[in-house]
């Protein structure tokens, strides 16, 4: 049994502060900090999956700043393997495939918009507004899923802030969640026991992946609305122009896409409409 994990870092246990998951330098302590709360959440999912009889993990760092370095730098269990994230492709996660039982998220924000949610965001905190999905708000989690989805893979479990976990149970009620923390505003929260969270992420790992049978695949039937609302209309003048793309507002521009796939792929330069 194959299992895929999918790694971020705000929404981990014992990280607290933008600069421990944004740091500019490499080894700027909160930034060291933070990767060390990336591995123990992660090694905590990990055992998880081996508890419930995994007999493969993979884990993808989905973290941007991080530029798929942090697991060459803190110590991932031996038993599961890194892959990198395939630069600008539609196949982001090579080896996600239908041979997958399913997908784990670590370190998971809210969606851009999130009432309480610590660092919620979609892609970019400062630039993007909301992101949809046939007119419905979604986050990263639910980029995720469809991506997983689109393979017939079920996103099983999510760790995060209370928030991340409240939209989780809303959007996918089949998916097992365990909460690190609680938000207070967009930089601050409350910590939960760090020692505590990742006992009950290896328990809740192990728990979502024994039910797996009963878990949702997400699927919508093509072609599929996306549509972002920048914060400064003049972000969406570049995309405005790429054909396929609308524009029903200055700040937001809308398209749509065949394969839930390309979920994760903005119109560009050499990007194809769906006919
Ligand atoms: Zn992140």
């Amino acid at each position: 049994m194959k299992i895929c994990i999918v790694t971020d870092m705000e929404g981990l246990a014992g990280v607290d502060h933008w600069d421990q998951c944004y740091a500019k330098a490499d080894d700027a302590p909160e930034y060291l900090h933070g990767l060390a709360q990336l591995a123990a959440d992660t090694n905590a999912a990990v055992a998880g999956c081996f508890d419930a009889g995994a007999t493969e993990v993979v884990v993808w760092d989905g973290h941007g700043r991080n530029r798929q370095k942090a697991f060459m730098r803190v110590d991932l269990d031996p038993r599961a393997s890194f892959r990198r994230l395939e630069p600008g492709a539609p196949l982001k996660f090579a080896g996600l495939d239908a041979s997958v039982s399913g997908v784990v998220m670590v370190g998971q924000h809210a969606m851009a918009g999130t009432l309480h949610g610590f660092l919620d965001h979609t892609q970019s905190p400062h630039t993007i507004c909301r992101f949809l999905i046939n007119g419905a708000e979604h986050g990263e989690m639910s980029q995720c899923a469809l991506h997983a989805g689109a393979f017939g893979v079920p996103l099983l479990h999510v760790s995060g802030d209370e928030a991340l976990c409240t939209e989780a149970r809303r959007l996918f009620p089949w998916c097992v969640t365990t909460a690190t923390k609680r938000g207070t505003g967009w930089e601050t929260c409350e910590l939960y026991s760090a020692a505590d969270v990742r006992a009950q992420i290896r328990r809740d790992v192990a728990q979502a992946i024994a039910r797996a049978n009963s878990a949702k695949v997400w699927r919508l039937p093509p072609p599929i609305e996306v549509t972002v609302e920048y914060a400064w209309s003049a972000w969406a003048d570049q995309l405005a122009a790429t054909p396929g793309v609308r524009r029903p507002h200055a700040r937001t521009v809308s398209w749509r896409i065949d394969d839930p796939r390309f979920i994760y792929n903005w119109p560009c330069a050499d990007w194809h409409p769906p006919r």
